[in-house]
């Protein structure tokens, strides 16, 4: 495994990170979930990435993900890890389970703690900008998460370019760094392009690109129907059959072509596009089995491009 520097900050970020939105909740198997975490880890992956919601049920994956790092990762071994979560989805009812305000966010980062059985954790995220709380208020939420050693570094995740713009310089004035920007970024989502990779560049801030797969659509998985058990199938998941549309098997059949070319799976090509541009600190994948990140891993075997084949996969997706 490489570790990428995160932005103009101290911590490295492995090349793959992992994500327990899915398959990491009471509905999921823990033996899986328990294998996916350590075959991670003793492939190098050293971050993983967790929210107050992921589940189902909501809170789940956390509670799930502490009870793996009591049973595998016991005292220092706590110190190997990047641990991240993060709030501003809706987590509890009322008008305090939600957005950004202060309120909101500490108390789930005390939640999040507790359910993970942890002193703190190494990134806490601001999930998405609150239009209604002053930019300032979501901010200070972050830097008293640090200061008050909750949290060691603050992160936001689903701002644009203006917002993130105003959060970076929020937070420098607040002397608490943003570390890292989470974003939605793969071959079918290319907005961070329009702006937001030069923000987080300029600024210094590291980028994670989530769903580096669309899901699971950028695999050879779709080509022939929805399978039994596959995300789309889930009545949990979040990937619905109507995004699997006859444009995009059309573009998949093409681009796994290309990585074909490249003795790679299209899962693969996926990863190790995203990784070519040196402005991404961290793919964070998600796995529903050890077999799936074994594979996707070997993504980092080969991520480089020639022309050609940049060139190529632009005009199978304009
Ligand atoms: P991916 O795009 O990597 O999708 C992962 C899913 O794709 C797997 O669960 C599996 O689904 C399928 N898959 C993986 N590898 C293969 C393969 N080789 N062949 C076929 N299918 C494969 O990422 P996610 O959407 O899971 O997101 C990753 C992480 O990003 C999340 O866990 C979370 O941490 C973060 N995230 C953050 C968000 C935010 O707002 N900040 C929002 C969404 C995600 P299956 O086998 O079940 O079909």
């Amino acid at each position: 495994m490489q570790y990428n520097r995160t932005g103009r900050s101290g911590l490295l970020l492995p090349q793959i990170s992992l994500g327990l939105w899915h398959n990491f909740g009471s509905v999921d198997d823990f033996a899986t979930a328990e294998g996916i975490v350590k075959t991670a880890f003793n492939k190098g992956i050293t971050h993983f990435d967790l929210a107050n919601n992921y589940g189902p049920l909501p809170g789940s994956a956390e509670t799930n993900f502490g009870k793996i790092l009591q049973r595998n990762f016991s005292g220092n071994r706590r110190d190997e890890l990047v641990i991240s979560t993060k709030a501003g989805y809706k987590m509890w009812e009322g008008p305090y389970g939600d957005w950004g305000s202060r309120k909101y966010l500490i108390a789930s980062l005390n939640q999040s703690l507790q359910r993970m059985g942890l002193e703190y954790v190494d990134i806490f995220y601001s999930h998405r900008f609150d239009p209604n709380t002053p930019l300032e208020e979501t901010m200070q939420a972050l830097d008293f998460a640090v200061r008050s050693g909750k949290a060691l570094y603050a992160g936001i995740s689903n701002y644009d370019p203006e917002q993130t713009r105003r959060a970076v310089s929020i937070l420098n004035d607040l002397g608490t760094p943003c570390l890292i920007h989470q974003v939605k970024y793969s071959l079918f989502v290319r907005e961070p392009e329009n702006g937001l990779l030069d923000v987080l560049d300029e600024a210094g801030v590291g980028c994670i690109a989530f769903s580096p797969l669309a899901q699971g659509l950028l695999s050879d998985k779709y080509l022939n129907g929805i399978p039994e058990h596959s995300r789309a199938a889930k009545e949990s998941g979040h990937l619905q059959p109507e995004e699997i549309t006859m444009d995009k098997l059309a573009k998949i059949r093409a681009l796994g072509a290309v990585a074909k070319g490249r003795n790679q799976s299209l899962a693969q090509l996926a990863i190790a596009w995203l990784l070519k541009d040196t402005r991404v600190t961290s793919v964070l994948v998600g796995a529903s089995s050890e077999a799936q990140l074994l594979a996707n891993l070997q993504a980092l075997d080969n991520t480089l491009f020639t022309a050609d084949e940049l060139a190529e996969i632009e005009h199978i997706l304009r």
